[in-house]
């Protein structure tokens, strides 16, 4: 197996955040009614002509400066011919050339080493609509058309075969989707459709300049399911070709239940779309100032954000990593920080809160972060209570639980419930000495040298204070008395 290596190109189409469609000014909304969303243009009236949406330009223009492409000002369409019954005028609006989009790179990390990938073009079209086979769980006997998608705007980037290994393509799409969504040229969401892949896969003798066949995997739309692909089907063709077979150009799906793929159809040639210049739109140019803008709306980065944060903070690669996963954490990261003065001392304990209490809590429902009940703002108020001793990190965790319930300032639930940590002397001598007479053992053997029993002993006044008591102000009061007498 291990003379064999696997070379991958993937073809990704991401639909483009826009309120309306990139032809017609119909909505985009996922989910809505069956063909409610339709007009003369998207359900391909004759005679109806497309009229171009500049935001989704725009999106694809920001994409594109993100990752480093040239941007081609000239920008024209083609009609790209194919009969299917889901595009009823039987041609897609599509680019050829040149893209908007040529060139680009993106750079990833698998085991820790950096690889640059090269990316061929971004280009821009129209989806298609959806053909329906089955209503809930029946089957039918015949087929229905929804045109809301028809006419959605979609960009395609298509990158060179330089991906080799499964992990490698897994990255990719990560990161991909991770700045896609920084800039907000798409939601790319996967379970929606509006991130969908098609798999280049082929194999060659280790060593070997020239390309192997390749077998396409048609519309995954999941980036697990893109690895497992790979997996199996390098692993298929390694085999047919170590036992002397041959390899067919062709068209394979995925089939994720089985865990394997299947061939579907041999594969078009490129000619037989019968690209030609879509003659109702009229090519044009973009404008210097009109890419500027496009390049004034791209915001920070995850790779310069995450890098930013290390410094700035004093964040762990570990922290930076995952507040900078996604814009909507980092910002509810920097707005809960920028609301107090003590910025340096909470950057730590509030990227914590946030990476385990929140994010557990948010996981176990579901949730995104732009749906949490507990505001930035209050949630770096409760990490605060804790740094000037208030209340103790213990006590926190209950506020915390309560604030996630009904989404109050943790003020207000400390008062209301008393739990303000107790740090009167007086109050925590008289817990101390009840819990040294209730410990003979624990205070023998500390008396006989073992320091770490009186562990068990702040254990018990914390008990007894039920959890109030400032858990350093009861050691240094207990060792005073041990060491004392
Ligand atoms: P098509 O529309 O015919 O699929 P594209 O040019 O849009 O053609 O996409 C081809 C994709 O396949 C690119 O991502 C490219 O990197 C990849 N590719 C081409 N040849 C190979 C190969 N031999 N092995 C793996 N990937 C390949
Ligand atoms: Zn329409
Ligand atoms: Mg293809």
């Amino acid at each position: 197996m291990s003379n064999y290596e696997t070379v991958v190109g993937l073809e990704v189409h991401m639909q483009i955040n826009t309120k309306s469609k990139v032809f017609c000014e119909c909505s985009t909304e996922f989910g809505a009614e069956p063909n409610s969303n339709t007009c003369v243009i998207c359900t391909s009236q004759p005679g109806a002509i497309p009229i171009l949406n500049k935001k989704a330009v725009e999106e694809v223009i920001k994409t594109g400066l993100a990752l480093g492409f040239t941007i081609n000002k000239q920008c024209t369409f083609a009609r790209k011919q194919y009969f299917y019954p889901d595009v009823p005028k039987n041609y897609q609006i599509t680019q050829s050339e040149p893209p908007l989009c040529s060139k680009g790179k993106l750079s990833i990390f698998v085991d820790g080493k950096e690889k640059v990938v090269n990316i061929t073009r971004i280009h821009l079209e129209e989806d298609a609509g959806k053909l329906v086979h089955e209503i809930g769980s029946r089957k039918l006997d015949y087929s229905l058309l929804d045109l809301n998608r028809a006419s959605v705007g979609l960009m395609e980037l298509v990158t060179e075969p330089e991906l080799s290994s499964p992990e490698e393509a897994l990255a990719f799409l990560t990161e991909l989707r991770a700045i896609v969504r920084y800039i907000g040229a798409s939601e790319c969401n996967m379970e929606e459709g509006k991130m969908r892949c098609d798999v280049n896969v082929s194999v060659r003798p280790a060593g070997q300049k020239e390309l192997g066949t390749r077998v396409e995997i048609k519309n995954m739309n999941s980036i697990s399911g893109v690895r497992d692909a790979i997996a199996y089907e390098s692993e298929r063709q390694i085999e047919v070709l170590s036992r002397g077979g041959k390899l067919a150009q062709e068209t394979r799906l995925w089939e994720a239940d089985e865990g394997i793929t299947k061939s579907m159809r041999s594969k078009e040639g490129a000619l037989d779309y019968r690209y030609f210049p879509e003659p109702d739109l009229v090519p044009f140019n973009l404008t210097d100032s009109f890419i500027k803008e496009c390049q004034a709306q791209i915001p920070e980065l995850p790779k310069a954000r995450k890098a930013r944060f290390i410094s700035q903070y004093g964040l762990s690669e570990y922290d930076a990593d995952y507040l900078t996963s996604s814009k909507d954490i980092a910002d509810y990261y920097e707005k809960g920080l920028n609301s107090c003065q003590n910025k340096k001392d909470l950057a730590k304990p509030l990227a914590n809160w946030i990476s385990t209490e929140l994010s557990g809590k948010l996981n176990a429902q579901n949730k995104e972060i732009g749906a949490a009940p507990v505001s930035s703002a209050n949630l770096a108020k409760l990490a605060n209570l804790i740094l000037n001793g208030t209340i103790s990190g213990k006590i926190a965790k209950t506020v915390f639980e309560d604030m996630y319930e009904s989404s109050s300032d943790p003020e207000t639930i400390i008062k209301e419930k008393g739990l303000v940590q107790i740090s009167d002397e007086s109050a925590l001598e008289k817990l101390c000495v009840e819990a040294l007479a209730e410990s003979p053992k624990a205070v023998a053997e500390f008396k006989a040298g073992k320091e770490r029993a009186v562990g068990a002993i702040v254990g018990l006044v914390m008990k007894k204070s039920k959890g109030q008591a400032n858990p350093q102000l009861v050691n240094k009061i207990l060792l005073e008395k041990l060491k004392g007498g």
